[in-house]
């Protein structure tokens, strides 16, 4: 581990670093990377940057208005497992050569900056963070004679059902739809991939608390990281996703955090355990309902109150919205419960620790952008303390089973990702408070996935359309 520049230039010499790999996250929330030699880096690099073109970046900069910096940070620094030459990753914040400040579409910044505003509102000073990333391995060869649907043709998606039952060697021994969760092998044929991965992340520096196969068949897995703050976890999802792509890579398959890649069975989340702390007290813990403080009931109130715009941020595709309808395990209706996994909050009971007292929000999943993400649940929540948002009462019955005219009483999620966009345009100045977020970011965001994803998805036919609509 390096804390300054010295030690990063004096890790690059110790350990024959032969290449060192410099990377950001794109607005939509994909690592980008390019490298420079050893002898290119030099002390001043870190605070006065190394220069790209920052044109042909997802939601970034104009073409007339192109060169960037990137500023390597030095606590970030970790050998890659996955070169083949050694290789040195270190993860940059952005700036704006001109200005000579942060770039404001930077998403690793606007984390940055939600945690400086936390600090300044005097509620707390630290927030923590605990997600939960769920993922699909696909087994290359197996589904679709040999393609990998998730590049190729969509509509092998509808045919997958019938695909697995009469493709290859037999079939009758895996692992049922929504049984995954979670027999011993050889049910559980991925046990060693995840072990795999979760052996990179550790040598890599980062704490792992468990590993299992997900409810889902087809090679849903989860790995648990240890909570960390806000900003170092963002960066940990990051390195999370390289892993575990990286490691199904290396043994022939492909990783996926799409939310929703199998009709019929469960997708994947990406709950988000998160809880406030001021020195060393833990701001949560309280004696109100499930052990919770009247702070953390607020903080409740502003995600519940703001999900529907938050979730343009945490259920960032349309395919996000195929996993929040009922029945699966995701979350429908906008509640809260100690008990209860179909409520959008959840208050886990694991512990009667105050320490480990902390709000799980389900309704987020792993395609977000987590720099995004994380900053906006925070502020959503901390406008629920400010502005002393009730939650309600808690929802401890089971949400899908409650008879239709109560359950239209608790507000539900959008059901689109247009819906959420909307609802994001409509109310978003939570997320402007302590300029966390700017105006820009927030249009620039909005018009991304409108003008990329919603309408390129409605122009074009849908696979079940043929089956709706062929003999009309
Ligand atoms: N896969 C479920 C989801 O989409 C969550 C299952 C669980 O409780 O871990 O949120
Ligand atoms: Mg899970
Ligand atoms: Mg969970």
């Amino acid at each position: 581990t390096c804390a300054t520049p010295d030690d990063v230039l004096k890790a690059i010499k110790d350990d024959e670093v032969a290449m060192v790999d410099l990377r950001f996250t794109d607005l939509p929330g994909l690592w980008q990377h390019f490298s420079v030699p050893p002898s290119a880096l030099a002390g001043d690099s870190f605070t006065e940057g190394v220069g790209f073109d920052g044109s042909s970046i997802r939601g970034f900069q104009e073409i007339q208005e192109s060169d960037m910096l990137v500023v390597p940070d030095p606590t970030t620094a970790f050998l890659d497992p996955f070169s083949e030459a050694q290789t040195l990753v270190l993860i940059c914040d952005l700036r704006d050569p001109v200005s000579g400040q942060p770039y404001g579409r930077d998403p690793r910044h606007i984390a940055h900056r939600a945690e400086v505003y936390l600090t300044s509102t005097a509620i707390g000073d630290t927030a923590y963070f605990g997600p939960e990333l769920e993922y699909f391995v696909f087994n290359e060869v197996s589904y679709d004679q040999g393609a990998n649907y998730g590049y190729y043709e969509v509509d092998a998606i509808e045919a997958n059902w019938t695909a697995r039952r009469t493709d290859g060697p037999s079939l009758g021994h895996k692992l049922r739809p929504k049984e995954g969760y979670f027999p011993v092998p050889p049910a559980d044929v991925l046990q060693d991939v995840r072990t795999n991965m979760v052996l990179t992340l550790e040598a890599i520096g980062i704490s792992v608390e468990a590993h299992h196969h997900e409810v889902a068949t087809g090679g849903q897995g989860e790995i648990d990281m240890r909570f960390a703050t806000l900003k170092r976890m963002a960066d940990n999802v990051m390195i999370y996703k390289y892993v575990v792509k990286n490691v199904a890579r290396e043994r022939g398959m492909s990783a996926t955090f799409m939310p929703k890649p199998l009709f019929g069975d469960n997708g994947s989340g990406m709950h988000v355990h998160q809880s406030l702390w001021k020195g060393e007290r833990p701001l949560f813990a309280g004696d109100g309902y499930a052990g919770t403080s009247d702070l953390m009931r607020y903080y409740i109130g502003g995600l519940l109150r703001h999900a529907p715009a938050l979730l343009a941020i945490c259920a960032p595709t349309s395919n996000s919205y195929r996993r929040l309808v009922p029945g699966f395990e995701a979350p429908v209706n906008l509640g809260y419960s100690a008990r209860n996994r179909s409520a959008a909050c959840r208050i886990p009971m694991y512990s009667l620790s105050p320490k480990a007292k902390r709000v799980e929000f389900r309704c987020p999943d792993p395609a977000c952008n987590p720099y995004l993400g994380f900053a906006a649940m925070l502020m959503a929540g901390l406008d629920g303390i400010k502005n002393r948002i009730d939650p309600g009462d808690p929802i401890d019955k089971n949400l899908y089973d409650l008879p239709p005219q109560e359950r239209a009483r608790i507000p539900s999620t959008p059901a689109s990702l247009e819906q959420a966009l909307d609802a994001l345009e409509r109310d978003h100045k939570f997320l402007l408070t302590g300029e966390v977020f700017t105006a820009d970011v927030i249009e620039t965001y909005l018009t991304y996935k409108r003008l990329h994803e919603v309408n390129e998805m409605r122009l074009r036919p849908h696979p079940y359309e043929f089956v709706l609509y062929y003999d009309v």
